[in-house]
């Protein structure tokens, strides 16, 4: 039987995807489980989205369809060139929580300068979805001079993250707990389409980009690792956290780690280039937090965190079910 765990991006997710799909759908593309499937010079993407609430501080369900399509095809370098999406609608939804939903997502568009193409709807009775569930797919157009791929890191390469971890994840637990904290802990939902391609000059300097979503920064470490065949090794005191986004960790007992990111990317760069990223990141608007937090060393493909107590510990994909309906 499903449980809700095999959607919290974990090692269940993993499984997941590998027993029941992957051994069935046998396509190269797909099994190379980057962000978005490369077909010659397009990159083509899909993705659900059943967050709950579907209003949450820093956005709604209608921006992230939109910005985590946007962001998948980022991720494998691809410049939007069209976006789908489909709406499935529960019997009773109000008409002016669907006009908030779609108009926040025409707002994202415009944000990234991308256009919504294709679509469609579907209603269900009452019961059978929880209010709105949207799908969007995406396709990019791919640069020669710029393909970012995990394949591509080597010993040495630097980590980076673009910005604080765990807004997201927290932003929601906390609306759908009816949470409050002084300092309000909010989304980062951002398209990072622009972000990403003032990297494109770097070129190979640029080894892999990944968006931190479901399973948060340990589950796409792990991911890179594993990729790569080698060794991340991460600096926990390096890593951005918001002091509020912090404090709702601590009370819901949850590894800022795990949590879900959906306007940060991870980028592992060639150690000379380094700097000069990070000060490229740093001149945008959604990476004035940039941070080194890592490098890759040889070895087993694992992910080793240094403390803050000066202990070193491996992080593992998280496990079961932790933050169910974040994205
Ligand atoms: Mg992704």
């Amino acid at each position: 039987m499903i449980t809700l765990g095999h959607g919290a991006g974990g090692m269940l997710t993993r499984r997941l995807i590998e027993t029941r799909f992957l051994s069935r759908l046998k396509s190269p593309a797909l099994s190379s489980l980057l962000d978005s499937a490369v077909l010659g010079d397009l990159a083509l993407t899909t993705d659900a989205y059943v967050v709950s609430p579907m209003i949450f501080p820093g956005g709604d369900l209608g921006r992230l369809a939109l910005c985590g399509t946007v962001n998948d095809l980022a991720m494998v370098g691809a410049t939007p060139v069209g976006i789908a999406a489909a709406f499935i609608l529960e019997e009773g939804l109000s008409e002016e929580t669907l006009d908030g939903v779609v108009q926040s997502m025409a707002e994202a568009a415009e944000e990234a300068r991308v256009e919504v193409v294709a679509g469609d709807t579907k209603v269900v009775p009452r019961g059978a979805c929880d209010g709105m569930f949207i799908t969007t797919s995406g396709v990019g157009r791919l640069h020669e001079s710029f393909s970012p791929r995990p394949s591509a890191i080597t010993p040495g390469d630097a980590i980076l993250v673009s910005g604080t971890i765990a807004d997201h994840g927290m932003a929601v637990m906390s609306a759908r707990e009816g949470l409050s904290i002084s300092g309000a802990v909010m989304s980062d939902v951002a398209p990072l389409n622009h972000l990403v391609s003032r990297l494109r000059g770097f070129s190979s300097g640029i080894r892999a980009l990944r968006d931190p979503t479901r399973g948060g920064l340990a589950a796409t470490a792990n991911e890179l690792a594993e990729a790569a065949e080698l060794t991340l090794v991460l600096q926990e005191p390096a890593i951005p956290v918001r002091p509020s986004t912090r404090t709702a960790c601590e009370l819901f007992g949850i590894d800022p780690l795990h949590v879900a990111n959906e306007g940060k990317l991870v980028a592992v760069v060639s150690d000379e280039v380094k700097n000069d990223v990070i000060q490229t990141l740093r001149d945008h608007p959604l990476g004035r937090h940039a941070a080194l937090i890592g490098e890759v060393a040889p070895g087993k493909p694992r992910v080793e965190l240094d403390t803050a107590l000066g202990t070193r510990r491996v992080v593992r994909l998280p496990q079961g079910e932790i933050l169910p309906r974040i994205c």
